[in-house]
């Protein structure tokens, strides 16, 4: 009750906001053994919300757009970091209803282009202290990825990418097929139409659950002070003298001094809204998910030979996905002949799982770049600041892109990190095009 009153008062009286934080600090609750245990003996009565409903304040210090992965992971970093508090996360739904609730839970850092590298690596070890940083069980559980490899040609390109990695202090190792056998008995050694002739195993690469990173995350954003304002969907924004002063919401004017958009699949409609053209494509990426069945898989499996990535989540249903609907939607949708073609990918390597049920489907909208790397970075518009761009792999950047954006709004300038991510690569031909690929994104 005590703790309710005290976010109350500070919700009515912004200039009490540090006063508002220490105490917030000080009263929220820590999930822990202990705490369990002293709840169960008290009928789980004693639990306090995990974070705040708040009314939007009419004016922030800093406004995020998009209360995903990324922008909650800006916000908590914006408070923790560099200790700006007068923050609000504005979400049009509920926080992880977009892709970072419906990814398929991937982590990895086996890039190998230096603006891709360290920064996945970052996030990668952000990633192993998360959970205790920000006291939520998110369930890292790195398991390694392996991605297979089926000729010489495509060994030769994963030993250059493995060395690369270690060369920038990541973990990776050329496995051949009997180690793949070894560790994932159930892929077809025997009559496969593109044979396995081994892997390029990331150890430290897994999954983590997804719409928990998005919960850990507000929660600890919302006990330092930060407004997490749900339902709010951001319509227009007001410009004054070129400079970004305020959004148009569904729940009124809110001014700020800084406004960041982090909405992924949606960016190039926020980013109309300052007058600003992106070179980016929306398209929708299924995920699947089958009926639980006993444990087989403990770790990540990508098909290279086509496109399909599998692993097994803890209540045993099989979680895949494959390529992107060939055509642009914001619909959070997929199609039939999409599905079909990641099943052919999964029984290509796995035939087994054609005796699977399939329980769950969804789809989410991606922003694919025509590089396929990601903008963070100030824009041409004072302002407002961008995130986005993530294509099908912005889940496991999630903790280094809200800690590198956090720095860019703070500062006024990139991290070291992030300072290749702009808009402004693509005019300057500096362009991070990793896969090789076109201006295509459904080929990617
Ligand atoms: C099926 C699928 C599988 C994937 N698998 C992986 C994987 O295994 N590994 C990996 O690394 N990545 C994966 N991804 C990509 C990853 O999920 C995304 O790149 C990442 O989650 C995007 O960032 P986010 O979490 O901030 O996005 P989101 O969670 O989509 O957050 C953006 C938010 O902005 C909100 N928003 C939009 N417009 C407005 C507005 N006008 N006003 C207010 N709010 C607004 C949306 O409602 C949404 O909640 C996958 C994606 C999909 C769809």
């Amino acid at each position: 009750m005590v703790y309710q009153a005290a976010r109350y008062t500070a919700a009515e009286h912004p200039a009490s906001s540090l006063a508002f934080t220490f105490i917030q600090a000080a009263l929220s609750m820590r999930y822990s053994a202990l705490s369990i245990l002293k709840q169960g003996l008290g009928g789980h009565r004693g639990w306090t919300r995990a974070w705040r409903d708040p009314t939007p304040k009419p004016a922030y210090d800093v406004i995020i757009i998009g209360g995903g992965g990324h922008g909650l992971a800006t916000a908590y970093y914006l408070a923790k970091v560099h200790g700006i508090t007068d923050v609000a996360v504005i979400e049009k739904g509920w926080i992880g209803g977009g892709n970072v609730g419906r990814n398929t839970t991937i982590i990895r850092s086996n890039y190998m282009f230096p603006s891709n590298t360290y920064f996945y690596e970052h996030s990668m070890k952000l990633w192993e202290g998360l959970e205790q940083d920000f006291n939520f069980n998110a369930m890292v559980s790195q398991r390694g990825v392996i991605n297979l490899y089926h000729s010489d040609a495509q060994r030769d390109a994963f030993a250059r990418r493995g060395n690369a990695m270690r060369l920038a202090g990541v973990d990776a190792e050329l496995i051949d097929a009997d180690e793949v056998r070894r560790r994932v008995p159930l892929l077809d050694f025997d009559n496969a139409r593109f044979p396995i002739e081994g892997g390029l195993l990331q150890p430290r690469g897994g999954t983590v659950r997804h719409d928990a990173v998005a919960w850990g995350y507000a929660r600890g954003a919302d006990s330092r002070g930060v407004d997490i304002i749900q339902n709010c969907e951001v319509t227009g924004i007001e410009m004054k003298n070129g400079r970004a002063v305020a959004v148009q919401t569904t729940r009124g004017r809110i001014s700020a001094n800084k406004i960041g958009s982090a909405v992924a699949g949606h960016t190039s409609k926020i980013a109309q809204m300052v007058g600003l053209e992106l070179p980016l494509e929306s398209h929708v990426l299924q995920a699947f998910v089958s009926e639980g069945i006993k444990p087989h898989l403990d770790t990540v499996v990508t098909f290279g030979a086509g496109h399909f990535y599998i692993s097994q989540s803890d209540k045993g249903g099989l979680v895949y996905g494959g390529d992107l609907d060939g055509y642009n939607s914001y619909a959070q949708r997929g199609n039939l002949p999409m599905m079909e073609h990641v099943m052919a990918g999964g029984m290509a390597i796995m035939p087994s799982i054609g005796r699977v049920r399939l329980l769950r489907h969804w789809g989410g909208v991606m922003d694919m770049t025509m590089d396929g790397s990601p903008f963070i970075c100030r824009t041409p518009v004072d302002g407002f600041y961008l995130n986005g761009g993530w294509c099908y792999g912005g889940f496991k950047a999630t903790p280094a892109s809200g800690w590198c954006f956090a720095h860019t709004i703070a500062n006024e300038e990139p991290h070291e990190y992030n300072r290749d991510f702009t808009i402004e690569r693509f005019a300057e031909g500096r362009m991070i095009d990793e896969k090789g690929v076109g201006p295509n994104p459904w080929i990617q």
